[in-house]
């Protein structure tokens, strides 16, 4: 999906905005997916790619669509920059800049976010062995 055509989708008065960073992407019990960017984006790719799902292709398709994702992340950052006349060069290089990693690298070590890890990975294991009990896990 370019650029163009993920503007267009967003500006549907129908979406509810950012409503897919409160959710737990369940989507397939989600009674939101019409109104959801994120689904209907991810529905949208689906149909371009013409993969039937589960399949090898479709799991290559799944990584490529992360790539481009963040590919066209980085060019609506750059556009954004570059309408506001900001220089992301010379951004990178500020003392702003240095001091929010400062404070991203001290809040990586905070005991707050180690047991928030820890509990992500309890939740991961719990996951990976239920799916394994199920005999979900690994498949193709
Ligand atoms: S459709 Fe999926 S991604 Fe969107 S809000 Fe619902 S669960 Fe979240």
């Amino acid at each position: 999906m370019d650029k163009d055509k993920l503007i267009k989708m967003a500006e549907n008065p129908h979406l509810i905005p950012g409503i897919y960073n409160y959710c737990d992407r369940w989507c397939e019990r989600c009674t939101f997916t019409s109104r959801c960017l994120t689904f209907l984006t991810e529905e949208e790719k689906k149909r371009e790619s013409g993969y039937s799902p589960g399949s090898d292709e479709m799991n290559e398709e799944f990584w490529k669509g992360i790539r481009e994702n963040f590919l066209l992340a980085m060019e609506m950052v750059r556009d954004f920059a570059e309408k506001e006349g900001i220089d992301l060069e010379v951004a990178m290089e500020s003392e702003e800049v240095e001091a929010a990693m400062a404070r991203w690298r001290k809040g990586v070590r905070s005991p707050m976010l180690i047991i928030a890890q820890k509990r992500r990975w309890i939740i991961i294991s719990w996951l990976i062995i239920g799916l394994k009990e199920r005999g979900n896990y690994g498949r193709k």
